[in-house]
């Protein structure tokens, strides 16, 4: 912890990854656990870890990178977070975001921009920004990030780190600050895969104070890391390869199937052809939920509050002030595509389309193991690059939102560099099968 928080010391200047360091409560945690190693200590015992500013801890800021939320302090610690404690893991401190988990790039957070330790010009990816940044520049050796969308695999493609999305209720939401409650999930960012699956075998599991919790069972995910692939059967969807895809990535991509080859994989193309549909189909599904959850900041129970003369002004003054713009733009979105006469039309034509998309995957899923893509079309682009349009930020997570929509797990593998910047590579799996993605990428790594 000690290490941790000098690193943190030396290169948080530069690289922005935190909104808030808890230093001396976590070097008391620590020297209160020097002074009484139980035997049975596990592996994550005493380990700094960094945890996103829209997981709520206990009587330390819980921001969501959001004015609205400056002053907000969570009177409990989520599933997670309490489940990394229970395990002996040390919270280091709050990373940075974007406001809400709303962007691809860390530029939404309404305090400052986090900066990607490849190159301090470049963004980190997001929305787990801080997460991805604070573990690349080696101040922490695990953060938790959350995905919605691809927020945790994708920046971690950005800053050459491993990003894993669990299953959809493989790891409880209790106390994370919800966006889009159907997509939302929590998983870790690490160096190793070695890494990623200790972080996950803590924070996996049922918890009944999540209602769409899986009662699965947790397999030993350590266990799976045999290093063994032979045989390994992995699906190339030929939508993931086409012309959006920057030739730099592309060629890191198909270096990495040369490498799953020789270690005894065997490759065939197939059609995912719905996941044309799932920019489009996640943006009314997402929006009209975070439409929805978003509803409960009112300047009444939570954060900031903007006096006014009467309720309804001071509910208005609150929100306009404390909502930064892309979150208007999603509430707006969201409110029109719920609203009556729209609904059919919009939100459950969309969620028509989603279970198009999951049958694509359900299909492939019959004859391979897993599916391989990049992780993002790119690698990570300069500040400024894509903040004046939209679309064009929306459009980078284009690989990673079907996996959300369909509910699977999918993680980010560094795979080489382009133009000196970290490649992701991408690979799905089936629901509840954490255990084959990880033991394939740790064969690859
Ligand atoms: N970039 C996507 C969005 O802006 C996904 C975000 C996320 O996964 N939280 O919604």
């Amino acid at each position: 912890v000690g290490a941790s928080l000098a690193r943190i010391q030396a290169t948080d200047p530069q690289v922005k990854a935190f909104l808030h360091v808890n230093g001396e409560q976590a070097l008391a945690a620590a020297k209160t656990m020097d002074d009484n190693i139980p035997s049975d200590a596990g592996l994550l015992f005493a380990m700094p870890g960094a945890l996103k500013d829209n997981l709520n801890t206990k009587g330390i800021p819980t921001t969501c990178a959001s004015k609205l939320l400056q002053n907000y302090i969570s009177a409990y610690d989520g599933t997670a977070v309490a489940k990394l404690q229970a395990a002996g893991a040390i919270s280091v401190g709050k990373t940075n975001m974007d406001e809400f988990g709303m962007g691809s790039s860390g530029e939404n957070s309404a305090f400052f921009q986090t900066r990607n330790p490849w190159d301090l010009e470049r963004v980190p990816g997001g929305s787990s920004a801080g997460s991805a940044a604070s573990v690349a520049a080696g101040q922490v050796l695990f953060a938790l990030g959350s995905d919605t969308g691809g927020s945790i695999r994708q920046p971690a493609a950005f800053t050459g780190t491993v990003g894993l999305k669990p299953t959809y209720g493989l790891v409880s939401r209790f106390g994370l600050v919800a966006f889009a409650s159907s997509l939302d999930q929590i998983g870790p960012l690490t160096r190793t895969i070695e890494d990623n699956a200790i972080v996950l075998q803590a924070i996996a599991g049922y918890d009944r104070q999540d209602s769409t919790s899986a009662n699965a069972g947790v397999p030993d995910y350590a266990a799976a890391l045999t290093g063994d692939v032979n045989g390994l059967r992995v699906a190339l969807p030929k939508e993931y390869f086409d012309t959006g895809l920057d030739p730099i990535v592309r060629e890191q991509i198909e270096q990495a199937i040369q490498t799953f080859e020789a270690l005894g994989a065997t490759f065939g193309e197939v059609s995912l052809p719905h996941s044309k549909y799932a920019v489009a189909t996640y943006y009314l599904i997402a929006t009209a939920e975070a439409s929805s959850n978003l509803a409960r900041f009112d300047g009444v129970r939570y954060g900031v509050r903007v006096e006014a003369d009467n309720l309804l002004d001071m509910y208005k003054q609150t929100r306009g002030e404390g909502f930064g713009a892309e979150v208007k733009r999603r509430i707006m979105l969201g409110t029109y595509a719920l609203s009556s006469g729209y609904y059919d039309a919009n939100y459950l034509r969309a969620q028509k389309v989603r279970t198009l998309i999951k049958q694509d995957f359900d299909r492939v899923f019959a004859e391979y193991d897993v599916v391989l893509s990049p992780t993002a079309p790119t690698t990570a682009f300069q500040f400024g690059a894509k903040t004046s349009d939209p679309l064009t930020m929306y459009l980078n997570d284009i690989y990673t939102i079907p996996v959300n929509l369909a509910g699977i797990p999918a993680i980010s593998v560094p795979c080489g560099l382009a133009n000196g910047l970290p490649v992701g590579l991408q690979l799905i799996g089936k629901a509840f099968d954490e255990s084959t993605l990880l033991r394939a990428a740790h064969a690859f790594e």
